[in-house]
């Protein structure tokens, strides 16, 4: 890990194609900047644009007949090293995401322990991938399956879980014998090149992975066009994973998309309130609220709304902001000055729309937070069901309250939005509990825990306009990134015809 080693200097980050390290044959670079201290420089990058794209299609195609011959068991021990030298590194990783994109430490370490289960998780995969042997109609003939790779697969990912999210598409994706051209978020390119490093140490072969840093409009697009590479998984907005899809469409390329959601906490009215409103805290706010999960919708039932309310907005103020690696900071700050300006102009349509602001709706620019990109901790409360604030994905520490009269209603509330990734049920009554994860239109559901808490042994992903019907993580892994093929054999040294011959 040569280029992250000190956690203070700044990285010069190159890409790396067929092993090398390259710079943009075009010679331009980008920063990546600290957002708790806008002027502190992370590292520099080459500026990627289709020239590299083919460069790193060409190097991914000239691994790939290596790779997908190479034992599925051999390919999950490098996939293991790779998640125990992240795993070693940890600290190390953590410090510089922190930097990088200003979630704070104890929550860096997570998003980096998450890479770090994913790799181990799947590893295993590599004595298992099992298919299927099932009976012939015909004597002498057997009939079984096999998952087979897809060949190279673009990786597009966001800044939001910098390691995390690299290592739910890669990991899988090479544990099936594919290879890769990565296109990491241009807000967290040092994360990105720390991943690929880890799997450099592990043995990783040359060309295997590939990345190339640059900007979605260009550098993304042209993995996204390139006839070489057969399928791509993206995760970020709706907006642009429309338009992948549109493209992967009309070229017959697979993509699976992870778009976000506006994921609801229901409280009822029998719910343990202390612990609906520790849960609201930390869906709400962790990670600034810029999750795909994060919890921000809270539909209360009306007998629980004053003390919910009263409790939340006493606790939220008090949430310390800061520096995300200083001890004590309990939410860092947001990415970059444009997601400060649009969290921003959320709150401004609330207030518009009449919702009532109870805390913040402002830039906090006391002291060092001036220096960066920090929002404080903002809750709308009489907030009904249709207004934007409560339909649109903020990205923020953003979140609504929308009073309820009833379970049906908290259940219809829940499910009215576009987006269908995460939702949960605070009660105590075990029917009502039922019902709820019964009926929440949502690919993830939790009873008494907030919308976020996912762990990588379970498939994770969403219904509706959340993506387009794939799941990563979990045994479910595999399936987007392999084929399967159906192999029948017969061992009868004579015609049989299926469906003729039987007996
Ligand atoms: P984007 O969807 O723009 O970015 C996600 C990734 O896609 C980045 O690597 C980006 O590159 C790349 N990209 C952008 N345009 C293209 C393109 N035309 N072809 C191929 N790749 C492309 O999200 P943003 O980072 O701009 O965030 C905007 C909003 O998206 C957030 O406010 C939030 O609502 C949502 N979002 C949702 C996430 C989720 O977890 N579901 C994660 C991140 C964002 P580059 O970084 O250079 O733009």
């Amino acid at each position: 890990m040569s280029g992250t080693a000190a956690v203070a200097e700044r990285i010069e980050g190159l890409n790396v194609i067929a092993g090398e390290r390259r710079p943009a044959r075009s010679g331009a670079t980008f920063e990546s900047r600290n957002p708790a201290r806008a002027a502190e420089v992370v590292g520099v990058f080459p500026r990627s644009g289709a020239e590299d794209v083919e460069d790193a299609v060409r190097a991914a195609s000239a691994a790939l007949p290596s790779w997908r011959r190479t034992p599925w068991p051999a390919r999950g021990e490098i996939i293991l090293r790779a998640a125990q030298v992240l795993e070693r590194r940890k600290e190390e990783v953590a410090r510089l995401m922190t930097r990088e994109m200003g979630k704070v430490l104890t929550e860096a370490r997570g998003d980096t322990q998450e890479a770090v289960d994913m790799g181990k998780f799947i590893a295993g995969e590599g004595r298992r991938a099992f298919g299927e042997t099932v009976p012939s109609e015909l004597r002498d003939k057997w009939a079984m399956t096999m998952r087979q790779p897809l060949g190279v697969v673009g990786c597009i990912t966001p800044w939001n879980f910098p390691v995390a999210i690299p290592s739910w598409k890669i990991f899988p994706a090479l544990m099936a014998g594919n290879t890769v051209v990565f296109k990491p978020a241009e807000d967290t390119p040092a994360c990105a090149l720390a991943f690929v490093e880890a799997l450099e140490e592990a043995g990783l072969p040359a060309g295997v992975v590939n990345i190339v840093f640059g900007f979605g409009e260009d550098c993304g697009e042209a993995v996204v066009r390139h006839p070489g590479v057969r399928a791509i998984s993206f995760t970020g907005s709706a907006e642009v994973g429309r338009h992948i899809a549109e493209v992967c469409g009309s070229m017959l390329k697979r993509s699976s998309l992870e778009l976000g959601g506006k994921n609801a906490i229901v409280v009822l009215d029998d719910a343990d309130v202390e612990l609906a409103v520790d849960g609201a805290l930390w869906g709400a706010f962790g990670t600034s609220g810029q999750r795909c999960t994060a919890s921000s919708r809270l539909v209360v039932q009306r007998g629980a709304v004053a003390a919910f309310t009263a409790h939340l907005t006493e606790r939220a103020a008090r949430l310390r902001l800061g520096d995300g690696l200083v001890d004590g900071v309990e939410v860092g700050p947001v990415v970059n000055e444009k997601q400060l300006h649009r969290v921003h102009g959320y709150t401004e349509i609330g207030v518009q729309e009449g919702a009532h602001l109870v805390l913040g709706g402002e830039v906090a620019r006391e002291g060092v937070l001036a220096e960066g990109w920090f929002y404080r901790p903002t809750i709308f409360d009489a907030v009904r069901a249709g207004m934007r604030v409560a339909q649109e994905e903020i990205f923020g520490p953003t979140t609504v309250i929308l009073p309820v009269e009833s379970i049906d209603e908290a259940l219809a509330v829940a499910n009215g939005t576009r987006y269908g990734l995460s939702a949960s049920v605070y009660t105590r009554d075990v029917r009502r509990a039922f019902r709820a994860v019964n009926e929440l239109e949502a690919g993830i559901v939790y009873v008494n825990a907030p919308t976020i808490g996912a762990e990588i042994q379970l498939p994770f992903g969403g219904i509706k306009d959340t993506g387009n019907g794939h799941r990563e993580a979990g045994r479910q892994a595999l399936d987007e990134f392999s084929e399967w093929k159906s192999i029948y054999i017969d061992y009868s040294g004579r015609l049989q015809r299926a469906q003729i011959d039987v007996e």
